[in-house]
């Protein structure tokens, strides 16, 4: 099922048609109120297993919303814990090698760093780069991992057991200079710097994770090409090595890593990232007006 958030926060299962509306199914009769709408689909995560054949019937009930009249939200726009692979892929590794603007270190020595969950945004973007002309802005488009079943020490050989589906996440970042060492957590958490979308394709239509693709490219010009398979660390061994620090939750959000071809991005361009099951973000970059 390709999951989706989208206008007010409701919740849906994209389909040809269009948009099917899922939000009653955790809403009932009591419209959750505007404070706790964008938990709905930890919700919907956490009851999976009770939801799921009210899901397959809505799939194909009725007319769907078309896509073009709704505004496509963050699939998971609440991860309790927003974390992120280090230098996970070995040709991004090998460009980032001497550079002053990254730590080093793959995810076997450097674990996860984590996002503000904050810097979450929509799939449509903007990325708004802030006020800071003289430093680096970088483009990372990477595959997402939702997590599902609650998970806590959790075995490699079971990890992918715990995981409820993929969807894209850009780890937009500012690069460190010769006299600038900001934590890493700072340079990647700027307001909008991760849109994330725009769906949450569910584990179950990815029978073979590691042949998921990422593509990325600006204005036109594709920069970044990788799969799940070229890995440093794989999904089951990030949810792995996650779970035994603390225990992960449904909606939990696990950015996978940046393959080759990470360079800057300036205002007045467009990334477009996109895995050919999960879709396509177009987001444009501008200048943060605040
Ligand atoms: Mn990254």
């Amino acid at each position: 099922v390709r999951l989706v958030v989208w206008d007010d926060h409701r919740l849906g299962a994209f389909e040809q048609d269009g948009i099917h509306d899922l939000t009653d199914l955790v809403d009932g009769d009591c419209p959750a109120p505007a404070w706790a709408a964008p938990y709905r689909m930890n919700e919907l995560i956490a009851r999976w297993g009770e939801l799921r054949s009210d899901v397959e019937a809505r799939r194909t009930a009725g007319p769907g919303v078309p896509l073009e009249r709704v505004r496509l939200r963050a699939p998971s726009p609440r991860p309790r814990n927003f974390l992120a692979a280090p230098l996970n892929y070995v040709a991004h590794g090998a460009e980032m090698q001497g550079s002053i603007g990254t730590g080093g270190g793959t995810p076997n020595e450097l674990g996860f760093f984590i996002k503000a969950s904050g810097c979450l945004a929509d799939p449509v973007g903007p990325i708004e780069l802030p006020p800071m002309p003289d430093r680096r802005f970088d483009h990372e488009g990477e595959i997402g991992v939702v997590i599902g079943e609650p998970a806590r020490g959790v075995p490699v050989e079971r990890a992918l057991d715990h995981v409820f589906g993929y969807t894209l996440v850009v780890d937009a970042t500012m690069r460190m200079t010769e006299t600038r060492r900001e934590e890493r957590t700072m340079r990647k958490s700027f307001a909008t710097f991760s849109p994330s979308g725009p769906c949450l394709l569910t584990a179950d239509e990815v029978p073979d994770p590691t042949a998921l693709t990422v593509r990325l490219w600006v204005d036109d010009k594709l920069r970044q090409e990788g799969h799940l398979g070229d890995l440093v660390v794989g999904v089951p061994g990030l949810v792995a090595m996650a779970s035994a620090v603390l225990p992960l939750e449904p909606g939990d959000l696990f950015a996978t890593g940046s393959p080759a071809g990470v360079g800057p991005i300036r205002p007045g361009e467009t990334v477009v990232v996109e895995s050919e099951p999960i879709g396509r973000m177009t987001l444009p970059v501008t200048q943060r007006a605040w």
